[in-house]
């Protein structure tokens, strides 16, 4: 079944999908549910492998308009995910996955970088990943092995969280107050580092790191924000996710993922996201675990 699905690595295209998605068909044609899955594929590659929720939704909902079924025509969530389970069965032989992932930084947070499409907020993105169980050769499929001892290097340094400045209009920040509804905290981590740190590695020229650096943020491993700190973005989590809980970064208390982003409790440092936080803070209780309230002895992971 694998050799009638197409498509390309999303490392060697760069193009961004157009205002209406690049793989809409002509309209005098009509098309299959095996064309919708096909589609979806292409255009999550056309994103280079990284998609929220929403967007694939609209993509889907035009797609749909193209069959004759009627009962095709409904767009949902749960058409969705059902049409990724399918494309998941297809791809598993190929050694590549389309993992749901929730971002840590908040729904609310995700949907304000995101263009408006009507859709309920949501933090979900989809993410073509490598399910090859090594962590080296997940990374030798993309990268030279020059490449990848830098890599290690830098990764080695972000599962170290380090303490910052609590930045008042930092969007995760200001999420998790709005969900206490209260002052801040006087304490925060983060796992980001800053991107100067990373030209200390030896042998290499600041060009070659530069370029490697720019490179992995458009690959979607890592990210860099307007103040030039360097963090893990959704692949590299969702890539090596055993691999960085193995070197010590937690989990979340609700959703046992990586907890990248999101609030701790000072006492015992379990974590939560932000929306698992305000999941716990609603349906669960105000209180962690170990005793200590989380609305009041908590501290941010940005
Ligand atoms: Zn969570
Ligand atoms: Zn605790």
């Amino acid at each position: 079944m694998t050799e009638d699905i197409e498509f390309t690595d999303p490392n060697g295209n760069t193009a961004q999908p157009s205002e209406s998605g690049t793989v809409i068909p002509e309209t005098d044609k009509s098309i299959t549910d095996h064309d919708i899955a096909r589609y979806l594929l292409q255009y999550l590659l056309d994103c280079r492998g990284i998609c929220h929720e929403n967007m694939l939704l609209v993509v889907l909902d035009k797609l749909q308009k193209y069959t004759q079924d009627p009962t095709s025509q409904v767009c949902s969530t749960d058409k969705l995910v059902e049409i990724i389970k399918g494309i998941n069965v297809k791809l598993n032989p190929l050694g590549y996955k389309i993992s749901r992932v929730g971002h840590g930084m908040g729904k609310n947070n995700v949907s304000s970088m995101l263009k408006d499409t009507g859709l309920p907020s949501n933090n979900r993105f989809y993410v073509y990943v490598n399910t090859v169980t090594s962590e080296e050769s997940k990374l030798a499929t993309r990268f030279s092995t020059r490449e990848i001892e830098f890599i290690k290097w830098c990764v080695e340094k972000m599962c170290v969280s380090r303490d910052c400045e609590v930045i008042i209009d930092c969007p995760i920040i200001t999420e998790v107050d709005r969900i206490r509804n209260d002052v801040s905290w006087n304490k925060c981590i983060t796992y980001s580092v800053e991107s100067s740190e990373f030209f200390q590695y030896k042998d290499w020229s600041p060009i070659e790191i530069e370029s490697l650096l720019f490179k992995l943020c458009g690959l979607k491993w890592f990210a860099k924000d307007e103040n030039g700190r360097i963090s893990m973005d959704l692949r590299c989590s969702v890539e090596l996710e055993e691999y960085l809980i193995a070197n010590g970064i937690s989990t979340c208390e609700n959703c046992h993922r990586l907890a990248l982003q999101g609030t701790r409790c000072t006492s015992c440092s379990r974590s939560w996201h932000v929306d698992c936080y305000q999941h716990r803070i609603t349906h669960i209780g105000k209180y962690c675990p170990c005793g200590e309230s989380i609305l009041q002895n908590g501290m941010y992971i940005v």
